[in-house]
């Protein structure tokens, strides 16, 4: 379906719970969430329900996040049953890797095809740092078996921070010289309060200017500009979300746990499905869809999200 400026909106993201197994500085707050009552969360039927009415709609990919989808405890069951919904091509999932050890095998067996692993550092004590409460070498063993299992792609998601991974962009770059996955930088957006400062941004030009042999590659579609180094197995991705928004070609909407579906990532406009019927929902996914927003207005250290929620709350 088309909203209302002619973008073909094709791609649903689907948060399945707010909860995460840690904490990143950047996302949520060192409390963690205030644990809504389960009767406010989508259950698992209605989170199909709302794929098969999206795909009626014309949506052909999903992706699976959080807070951190592993820990939700039926998640392979929802995304076998998404990725058996008629129309729905891809089914990906983000994570922070943490539980992939015993759960890679089941989820690429039940239909996903690609995941996106965060890690923001190669640096174990910054990694709980950042994390507030991770082991780098579980991450890192997580990122072994996305690699072990045989998913089509797996990509990493750095998001970069002044005066504290900024020293990193070689070498994370460099991971793509020894394994054949992507690594994407992404400009922080200024999301939680209490979170980084506007002195802790750094726009991905930065990467350009320390990585001067980055070679340009073809665009596949996605949000990230491409670049590889020279002889690299896989590619060096760039999403600046503030610096260079992609607005005018943003094909997603979004759900998030407690059924609030949002045209745009940081506008406050959400339209809640929870608790309606088939052609209820439909009818509430064509308004949000045709009232998505043009743009999402400017965003920096001025003028923050409008969001209203953290990322965890969204999925990033
Ligand atoms: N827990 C999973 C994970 O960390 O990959 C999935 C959910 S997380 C909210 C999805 C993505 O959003 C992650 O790659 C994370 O780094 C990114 N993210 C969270 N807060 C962000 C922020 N303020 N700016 C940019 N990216 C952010
Ligand atoms: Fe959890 Fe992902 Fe947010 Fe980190 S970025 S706190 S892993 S939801």
């Amino acid at each position: 379906m088309t909203d209302r400026f002619g973008r073909n909106i094709s791609y649903l993201r689907i948060s399945v719970t707010e909860l995460c197994n840690l904490r990143c500085r950047y996302c949520m707050p060192e409390e963690g969430v205030c644990k809504k009552r389960h009767e406010e969360m989508l259950r698992e039927d209605e989170m199909i329900q709302a794929v098969e009415v999206a795909a009626s709609l014309g949506i052909t990919k999903l992706r699976i996040t959080g807070g951190e989808p592993l820990v939700k405890k039926n998640i392979v069951s929802i995304c076998r049953r998404a990725a058996a919904v008629e129309g729905i091509q891809e089914v990906c999932l983000t994570t922070n890797g943490i539980l992939l050890p015993e759960l890679a095998a089941p989820l690429k067996e039940a239909g996903v095809k690609r995941l996106n692993i965060s890690l923001d550092t190669l640096d174990a004590e910054k990694y709980a740092y950042i994390t507030r409460m991770g082991s780098l070498s579980q991450a890192a063993e997580g990122i072994r078996a996305a690699m072990d299992a045989g998913f089509e792609k797996v990509k990493l998601n750095t998001v970069l921070i002044g005066g504290f991974n900024e020293d990193e962009i070689v070498p994370l770059a460099e991971l793509t010289l020894r394994y054949p996955i992507d690594l994407r930088f992404i400009e922080m957006m200024p999301m939680v309060e209490g979170g980084f400062g506007p002195e802790a941004f750094i726009p991905n030009t930065r990467v350009l200017e320390v990585l001067p042999e980055l070679e340009e590659q073809p665009a596949d579609g996605g949000v990230a500009k491409l670049y590889r180094l020279p002889g690299a197995l896989g590619r060096v991705g760039l999403i600046s979300p503030v610096n260079a928004h992609f607005c005018a070609a943003c094909n997603r909407i979004r759900l998030t746990a407690d059924g609030k579906l949002k045209p745009c990532l940081h506008s406050a406009a959400e339209y809640s499905i929870k608790g309606l019927n088939r052609e209820e929902m439909r009818s509430v996914m064509e308004q949000a869809i045709y009232n998505k927003p043009a743009w999402h207005g400017e965003l920096n250290a001025q003028n923050p999200s409008h969001a209203g929620r953290n990322m965890n709350q969204i999925g990033g």
